[in-house]
């Protein structure tokens, strides 16, 4: 029987988060009721922090001030989730140029900065203050939960490694989240015979109670896996990220491991929608932030996307004060649900399935394939030296990375010298070199694709 679970879930973890002063315990319980509440409460939840929100953007920055002076508008005037509509979407261009700006005067003070690649290859630096950090958290215990992935499971992480963090602290600190929360970090980046057999023998080893992974990446090895006929153990519930999840992709990890729950996120916000046990679309965190899924009409007209319909996905951050952002468009593309609600009686809306991730498969030397996301996290600690990137494999299997430098003409040696290493390591054997430009065109969709795999023509 396992204690240590329990326990680590009902004593352990919530001293630990008490004594670093965050009330993440509590807020998940208190996600636990609302998830429950009817849409028509959850709307005035949101409508109330909207309210705070506006009113606090508008008196303590610069950028907001200006864009409601500018309409004519008043805090006063935003007392529904309806009349978001009057503000514009926040494109990551205006992010970056509107960065200081937007940094709130008055407290609360922001405590955490992060710069993100997002999937589109531009950096993006969000800073948010404590509270907004809470209701992540516990944002994602309470999406990871409807996956039954408790705090204090034995869990099995299957993702991208990236780059060591720099500073010893930080890796320390990682370390002893891990050890505490029973974590096994597994790099699903290698996908060869030799790295697929490993990761089958920590899995017996380790015999997580769940899975948390990349999409791909728990495809391939499900693939392995069934392949090889290898499963002899129980079932145990995925849940996927990063990527979009294909239906055959579904069926191959249900076969080889158990139930897979998709979930989207961004480093930008973080958990924006989870799969519930009746998986059907995605519940999105209605408490912590608005999601919008819009429709640009070639007259420039914005209109909310109809059931059925694709729409560019725009987030409202509900609780960060400290660096606003309002209507902020993510880069990515999903579908609209209708308001049916959902079998699992939660009062949620739905979205999904998430259309606009699809990152393609690069090979190394020896023609293994290697997700192309490893880029994304490779940038995502670049930003303070590019601007903009794109990686191309040619159809000869070379490798050309288009940077564009962030300051001055080229990368600095030290930051040269680990892009280096990183291809050398990630894509072992690949012929590969770093092209400098002046700007990357985006797609004929509007969007910047980070990896970029040459295929003969037909
Ligand atoms: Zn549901």
């Amino acid at each position: 029987m396992d204690l240590y679970g329990p326990l680590l879930e009902k004593a352990l973890f919530p001293a630990f988060e008490a004594a670093r002063g965050r009330p993440t315990v509590p807020l998940l319980r208190y996600l636990q009721g609302t998830e429950r509440w009817s849409p028509e409460q959850l709307r005035d939840l949101q409508a109330g922090f909207l309210r705070r929100l506006i009113r606090h953007a508008y008196l303590h920055t610069a950028y907001y001030r200006e864009l409601l002076d500018d309409r004519g508008l008043r805090p006063e005037d935003f007392d529904s989730i309806e009349a978001l509509a009057q503000l514009p979407l926040l494109d990551r261009d205006t992010v970056r140029t509107s960065f200081d700006a937007r940094t709130s005067g008055a407290p609360p003070r922001w405590v955490i900065q992060k710069s993100t690649s997002g999937t589109t290859g531009q950096p993006v630096v969000v800073k948010y203050n404590a509270e907004s950090r809470h209701w992540r958290d516990a944002t994602r215990w309470r999406g990871y939960g409807w996956a039954s992935y408790r705090i204090g499971m034995r869990a099995m992480h299957y993702w991208g490694a990236g780059p060591a963090s720099d500073s010893w602290v930080k890796r320390q600190k990682v370390m002893i989240d891990r050890v505490l929360k029973r974590d096994l970090y597994v790099d699903c980046t290698p996908r060869g015979e030799t790295a697929l057999t490993e990761a089958v023998t920590q899995l017996r080893k380790f015999r997580p109670q769940v899975i948390v992974a990349y999409s791909a990446g728990a495809a391939a090895l499900a693939r392995f896996v069934n392949d090889r006929g290898l499963r002899d153990w129980d079932d145990i519930p995925v849940i996927v990220g990063a990527e979009r999840l294909w239906p055959h992709d579904r069926e191959s990890i249900v076969q080889a491991f158990g139930p897979a729950f998709e979930t989207y996120g961004c480093r930008e916000v973080m958990l924006i929608g989870a799969e519930c046990e009746a998986h059907a679309g995605m519940h999105t965190s209605m408490e912590t932030m608005i999601v919008e899924l819009i429709v640009r009409e070639p007259d420039g007209r914005v209109r909310a996307a109809k059931p059925g319909e694709t729409g560019e996905v725009a987030i409202t951050d509900l609780h960060n004060l400290a660096c606003p952002m309002v209507r902020y468009i993510t880069g990515d593309l999903a579908v609209a649900h209708g308001s049916s609600p959902c079998a699992c009686g939660r009062g949620l809306d739905r979205i999904g399935p998430i259309e606009g991730r699809v990152t393609d498969t690069m090979r190394d030397g020896a023609g293994n394939p290697v997700n192309g996301l490893v880029f994304n996290i490779l940038f995502g600690v670049m930003s303070h030296v590019a601007r903009k990137f794109q990686v191309i494999q040619r159809l000869d299997g070379s490798i050309v990375m288009k940077v564009v430098p962030n300051g001055g003409d080229q990368l600095p040696e030290k930051e040269y010298r680990a892009i280096h290493e990183f291809a050398a390591k990630y894509l072992p054997g690949a012929v590969f070199a770093i092209e400098y430009v002046d700007d990357i065109p985006l797609t004929a969709a509007g969007k910047r694709k980070v990896v970029v795999v040459e295929k003969p023509a037909a």
